[in-house]
């Protein structure tokens, strides 16, 4: 099963497509969390995507389509994977269409003042990049991943003047792809109208759905 899990920032794209791939036993390709480890290890990829990401504008397309062929050509990809944070541009779903054949699209809508709630209260495990909320999915312990026991910290991007900058990106350059889908895959419509709705609820959701459509075997 391929998947694209679609949605403005601070849908829940991470959190959803974690549980869901661990539900139907695919691998998540995310190249938001791509690009911040490149980014942490000091490489020269990480050097070229830093500027974007504290932006908050886009990495250039051929920077990201090429390590998307890989990652989605790499072995545990072979059974299927979701795509979080690709494609972005019309021109990154052109490449994608070149590369591989996609079953739908998961599609989050979400109201704006929940997005910027969700982002500003957000916390990411430094060691195994698990997603916490200060309000609604808060960690049994401040500061400390219950996964892992990793310590929590706010990703660079989450601060006001970066959120609005990467909502209007998304609103200009990523939105426009829903029309593009339209007409060519199954897009599974996934409403989230509150905050506090728990991921296995949404999750859930997803899996009806995707069942529904006649994906699930
Ligand atoms: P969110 O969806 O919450 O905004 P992501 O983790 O998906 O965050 O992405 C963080 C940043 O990484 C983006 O703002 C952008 O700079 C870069 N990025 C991730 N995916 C892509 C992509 N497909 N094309 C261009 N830039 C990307
Ligand atoms: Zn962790």
């Amino acid at each position: 099963m391929r998947l694209i899990i679609f949605g403005p920032p601070g849908a829940g794209k991470g959190t959803y497509a974690s549980r869901l791939g661990h539900e139907l036993g695919i691998t998540v390709v995310s190249t938001g969390d791509i690009f911040r480890q490149e980014v942490r290890r000091n490489t020269n990829l990480g050097r070229k995507a830093a500027e974007f990401l504290s932006s908050g504008e886009l990495v250039p397309d051929q920077i990201v389509t090429g390590i998307l062929a890989k990652k989605i050509h790499a072995d545990d990809a072979k059974h299927g994977f979701i795509l979080d944070g690709y494609p972005r541009t019309i021109e990154q779903a052109r490449a994608l269409d070149k590369m591989v054949k996609i079953d739908a699209v998961i599609r989050l809508t979400v109201p704006e003042r929940i997005i910027v709630e969700r982002l500003s209260n957000r916390r990411v495990c430094k060691k195994c990049g698990a997603i916490f909320n200060l309000k609604y999915l808060k960690p049994k312990e401040p500061g400390v991943c219950d996964n892992c026991g990793g310590e929590l910290f706010q990703r660079g991007d989450d601060l006001p003047q970066v959120i609005r900058e990467r909502l209007k990106v998304y609103e200009s350059q990523t939105q426009p792809l829903v029309e593009y889908y339209k007409d060519e895959l199954p897009i599974l419509n996934i409403k989230c109208s509150s905050a506090r709705i728990p991921p296995e609820i949404i999750v859930r959701e997803i899996l009806r759905k995707l069942q529904k459509a006649n994906l699930l075997v």
